[in-house]
């Protein structure tokens, strides 16, 4: 099984111009590459235009042809790779395994491309990458790198830049991948570990509500709750955004302040993850099935705008009066959140059901009657007798959707 292992980098000022250096070179014959496959492309389709319809007009479709129509194969590129290096020396600068990368990653955009056209799709045809989209370079084997004893990554032709391991790195390292996001480097080892074995079995099942007042409410009565550093991380995040906006734009201090907005972004993504991975494994240690909302952006968008697939957006019980309030925080952490858990699960075991949360938070989990609840009502209070929260409520409801929808399955 492989797993990601990503770690900031700390490169000296030279190492980054290096850095910097070789990510461009690397967009260069990225570009140079797919500029080959688009001119045989179209003339491979020009030909085939002129022949179909221009029935007898041999003539033409010969001057097509003496363009020498060809197909491109990543093999072929490949093999002309020395002969590059011959014509551009600076390319010996660069290990070659990173440069074969390239090509790589270019073949798959583009098998994804026929893939696409094959099964009927209009698929857009692979793009040029700019800059800022083509932000990284990997060393495909094992050869090209090696994490040495005083926390660093030697690259070949490039030197050792530190790294800082804030979590320990697992299994063997088989690629390693270097990237530039928001203003920082980051490695990423791709690593071999060992498929985890399953947990033992247990009889526990849970629903889960994921929500705003507590992270999750569980079916059981307890609650996951947020931890109190987002605040402090956000309040950060909110002093630095308004920094920015008061100095005067292009100016070298506004470029200084919204670095330390990143920052702070990069810190609360951090946390939320670091946060997440330890809920999902508590939970997927304790219980064999977990019941969770499903979170589909088609279930969503259809309440919200309909067709239009607006990333993320999340829309429990009480469509409009949850809208309004801070989703894209919310989103970007029910799904991260989600996608943990299942990832967790599958590993151990287990089982994640996914179910559609309508009407959760206003059926009564006792009885089954209706009873309509604004967003501020968080007590659950029902003629049967029913006292409980709001969301535990809702999570029983959750849970036994779970196991209607599994019973029905096995049925
Ligand atoms: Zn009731």
């Amino acid at each position: 099984m492989r797993k990601a292992f990503k770690y900031r980098l700390d490169p000296t000022k030279k190492q980054e111009q290096k850095l910097f250096w070789t990510l461009a070179r690397c967009r260069e014959l990225y570009n140079a590459a797919l500029s080959e496959w688009k001119d045989a492309y179209q003339q491979h389709e020009r030909t085939q235009l002129l022949v179909n319809t221009e029935t007898g007009q041999v003539i033409v479709a010969m001057m097509v042809a003496n363009k020498r129509v060809r197909k491109v194969s990543y093999y072929e590129q490949k093999r002309d790779l020395p002969q590059i290096k011959d014509l551009r020396e600076e390319y010996n600068d660069i290990h070659s395994q990173v440069l074969q990368d390239v090509l790589l990653r270019l073949k798959r955009a583009f098998d994804g491309f026929f893939r696409r056209l094959e099964q009927g799709q209009d698929p857009g045809f692979p793009r040029f990458q700019g800059q800022s989209r083509y932000n990284s370079f990997t060393y495909p084997q094992a050869g090209g790198f090696s994490i040495t004893h005083d926390n660093r990554v030697c690259l070949s032709k490039i030197g050792s830049i530190k790294v800082k391991f804030h979590r320990p790195i697992e299994g063997t390292p088989k690629t390693c991948t270097i990237k530039y996001e928001a203003g920082q480097w980051y490695v990423v080892f791709s690593c071999e570990v060992e498929q985890p074995k399953p947990l033992p079995m247990v009889e526990s099942e849970v629903g889960i509500d994921l929500g705003i007042t507590h992270f999750a409410a569980l079916s059981d009565g307890t609650f996951i709750e947020s931890p109190r550093y987002y605040r402090k991380a956000e309040k950060t995040l909110t002093r630095r955004q308004q920094a920015v906006s008061r100095k005067k734009p292009g100016s070298h201090r506004r470029k200084k302040a919204g670095k330390l907005v990143g920052k702070a972004h990069r810190k609360i993504a951090h946390q939320r993850r670091d946060f997440h991975h330890k809920a999902a494994r508590k939970l997927v240690q304790q219980h064999q099935t977990i019941v969770l909302e499903e979170l589909q952006i088609t279930n969503i968008s259809k309440r919200a705008k309909p067709k239009q697939g607006e990333n993320g957006t999340y829309l429990s019980n009480g469509a409009a009066a949850k809208s309004g309030l801070n989703k894209s925080i919310l989103d970007a952490g029910w799904g991260q959140f989600q996608a943990i858990v299942s990832h967790k699960a599958e590993c151990a075991g287990r089982t994640v059901l996914l179910v559609d949360p309508k009407y959760t938070s206003q059926v009564c989990s006792q009885c089954g009657t209706v009873r309509k609840k604004d967003l501020d009502e968080r007590w659950h209070s029902c003629d049967c007798g029913a006292e409980l929260d709001r969301d535990t409520n809702a999570a029983i409801n959750i849970l036994r959707l779970g196991r209607s929808q599994r019973d029905r399955k096995v049925a």
